[in-house]
């Protein structure tokens, strides 16, 4: 019989004591609820973001994301607005009521984005940044652990158990795609890794569909194949402007195709036994 095996050392991420639920304001992740979270790439302007955020929470959207930390590709890029971003995301909470889940990308920022942030990432290209890790691990917020981009599921999963080791059991899981030699798309979301984690793991996972795919047009198909799959959650880029957008505006959702997304997702979720 054909059987998942990881590395006998990993202890804390994988099954253990059933499901692991992070509780993040009224919502919960990992249970029967499906979490949307949604929100544009960079927080940008107060306007910008406060217009998004509204518009995220009338289609039914239940945590904002945006990032004021922004791991850029080039250092000319849009860097992000810093301690001025995290101000505008906590007048966004409570303009609107839903928690905050934002980038946190160093060590020695950490004090601060946990006193803004309801659930801190950690970024793709920050995946085995181990002592960011084990600062996480001691935070007292949950962690939303982004898969590396070319990072096994086991490496994935040793990398949770940084956080877990260090006393934080409030960790999920993102699968937000993989460098493959597909280059059509910007990276290849792997799907399977959302049952595949369900078997070995009791940490949530949520799916980006948005850097899953990198193509606006393909968000909401496979948004929907993440649910079906078994995800117990979303995280989906939306901005009001994309084609003005300082950061990953090919891959983000009008408003109005976010609420099409979601209302569509609707009977998908209750199929598969979770709810919106
Ligand atoms: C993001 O969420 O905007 C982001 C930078 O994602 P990733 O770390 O998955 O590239
Ligand atoms: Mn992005």
């Amino acid at each position: 019989m054909s059987k998942l095996v990881v590395s006998p050392k990993i202890k804390l991420a994988v099954k253990n004591g059933g499901p692991t639920r992070v509780r993040v304001g009224g919502h919960v992740i990992g249970g029967e609820e499906l979490v949307v979270m949604a929100g544009p790439c960079s927080v940008e302007s107060r306007e910008q973001l406060l217009d998004v955020a509204q518009a995220v929470k009338a289609a039914g959207g239940h945590i904002l994301r945006g990032g004021a930390y922004k791991p850029r590709t080039l250092p000319y890029s849009f860097q992000g607005l810093g301690e001025e971003g995290l101000k505008i995301l906590d007048e966004a909470r409570r303009l609107t009521g839903m928690p905050i889940v934002t980038e946190v990308m160093a060590p020695e920022d950490v004090e601060l984005v946990e006193g803004y942030a309801d659930i801190l990432q950690i970024g793709s290209r920050n995946m085995q940044n181990y002592s960011l890790l084990k600062r996480v691990g001691r935070a007292e917020k949950p962690i939303l652990l982004k898969r590396g981009m070319s990072a096994t599921i086991e490496e994935w999963l040793g990398c949770a158990e940084y956080v877990l080791s260090e006393g934080n059991h409030q960790v999920i899981l993102c699968e937000r795609g993989i460098r493959t030699y597909e280059t059509i798309t910007r990276n290849t979301l792997d799907i399977s890794a959302v049952p595949i984690i369900k078997q070995i793991s009791d940490l949530p996972v949520v799916v980006d569909p948005s850097h899953g795919t990198g193509v606006r047009s393909l968000v909401s198909p496979m948004a929907k194949a993440g649910v079906v799959a078994g995800a117990d959650g979303l995280l989906v880029e939306v901005h009001c402007h994309p084609e003005k957008a300082l950061s990953d505006g090919d891959q983000s959702l009008h408003p109005e195709e976010f609420r099409c997304m979601v209302k569509e997702l609707e009977p998908i979720a209750a199929a598969v036994g979770k709810r919106l």
